[in-house]
């Protein structure tokens, strides 16, 4: 695809510019000159109002590992919909998902729906401080955890500093609440809980996937474990990209991590908007109505999102070799991909990134001393030989169910071309 001759997206956009801040609805999705505009998914592939087909590398930042518009998914929001798509009040869907995914993950005993994984954690975060009493929480420099104020810190500012905004708009009051310390750094955090005793918790994505993926060194999540236990601190397992992606369970039983508190989000929604908290029963007991600390949304535990919730973990179920098909695909494009000089291929299972750096990183330091410059140039070549990869050299690049071999002999020869 070449984004000079993409007319019918380039003028959509020039109308959503004078609409919409930026022409869009997420900044990550603003690529210069203009966005492609997608008019159809399926499986790997997305379709451009163009008429172009792209293999997709993005899968809408994670949520898609089934691929677009899986049938068994889409049959199952078809059913739905003759049922009502919005009751207002209790659902049986409610706990058979919430049974499905408690069952799952071991850090979680009790769970509270909501509707995206932003909710998700500013929730948690608030459950945190009403359960400990205490003010501050510990994240990760180069983690997110969505669009609110608590978490809009900007990174690098050290870990002994109160914390900066990253974002106008947002309290400097407030973000001093709000501590970061580098990934893969127990001493770090060691030293920042050894000198304040007023943290709630630490949030952390157990898998760095917003700059990533970048890989917990052996050892590090379980030192983590230790250190909030020794301080009486919460430790809150982010796995709004984790969770289901790298396996059932997520990290915390890949890495074999009991977390206090998880959120999740994306995959559980089967493709749709969704967002989960939960964890231990005395913690989540404290929860609105049951305790005093609120949380409530309109839209929470809506019956389209829970149906496609529930068919997309059924089918994760009940597809036993599903995690390590996704396996070998990644090999496959590893290996395809092969040794290119100048950069390094990080990979866990089917969370992927060609990094523009000589070693894998292992924190956001690392990851900012990526060739900034090499990226852009890379991605709009990879988009010509119509590849969509995530528009920004931090994001974390996926592959789904869908992927065919022929998708990854195509991603693996133009990366090679293109690099
Ligand atoms: C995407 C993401 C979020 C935010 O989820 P939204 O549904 O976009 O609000 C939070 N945490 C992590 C780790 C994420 O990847």
């Amino acid at each position: 695809m070449n984004t000079e001759t993409n007319k019918k997206s380039s003028e959509l956009f020039e109308e959503a510019k004078i609409l919409m801040p930026g022409g869009v609805s997420s900044p990550v999705r603003a690529i210069k000159p203009y966005p492609f505009y997608t008019t159809g998914a399926k499986g790997a592939h997305l379709r451009t109002a163009d008429g172009i087909t792209l293999i997709d590398c993005c899968m809408a930042y994670g949520p898609l590992i089934l691929g677009h518009a899986h049938p068994e998914i889409g049959s199952a929001i078809e059913e739905q919909l003759e049922r009502g798509w919005l009751y207002g009040t209790p659902s049986p869907f409610e706990p058979e998902f919430a049974k499905m995914i408690t069952g799952d993950h071991p850090g979680m005993d009790m769970v509270r729906f909501v509707s995206s994984g932003s909710e998700a954690t500013m929730a948690a975060i608030r459950l945190a401080r009403g359960f400990t009493g205490k003010k501050d929480i510990v994240k990760i420099e180069g983690g997110f955890h969505g669009a609110h104020d608590a978490v809009l810190v900007k990174a690098g500012s050290g870990a002994t500093t109160m914390g900066v905004p990253d974002s106008a708009g947002v309290l400097s009051d407030l973000v001093a609440h709000t501590r970061q310390v580098p990934y893969n750094d127990p001493e770090a955090l060691e030293a920042v809980l050894a000198k304040n005793s007023d943290v709630a918790a630490l949030i952390i994505e157990p898998v760095l996937g917003n700059i990533g993926p970048v890989l917990p060194q052996d050892g590090y999540l379980k030192e983590i474990r230790k250190i909030t236990k020794a301080h009486d601190v919460l430790l809150i397992f982010d796995e709004v990209i984790t969770g289901y992606r790298v396996g059932i369970g997520g990290a915390q039983k890949k890495f074999g991590v009991k977390p206090d508190l998880t959120t999740l989000g994306k995959i559980i929604g089967g493709g749709l908007p969704i967002g989960a908290f939960g964890g231990r029963r005395e913690i989540m007991e404290l929860v609105a109505p049951q305790g005093p600390v609120y949380q409530a949304g309109t839209f929470s535990g809506n019956p389209l999102s829970l149906t496609a919730g529930i068919a997309t973990l059924r089918y994760l179920h009940e597809n036993a070799s599903l995690y390590k098909n996704l396996e070998e695909k990644g090999r496959a494009l590893e290996e395809g991909i092969g040794d290119m000089g100048g950069g390094c291929f990080v990979r866990l299972g089917s969370m992927f990134k060609y990094f523009f750096r000589s070693s894998p990183p292992k924190d956001y330091r690392e990851v900012k001393e990526c060739d900034t410059a090499a990226f852009p140039v890379f991605w709009k070549k990879m988009l010509d030989t119509n590849i969509f990869l995530p528009p920004s050299q931090f994001e974390t690049n996926f592959l789904s169910e869908a992927h065919t071999d022929h998708d990854l002999a195509a991603l693996a020869q133009a990366y090679r071309k293109c690099r």
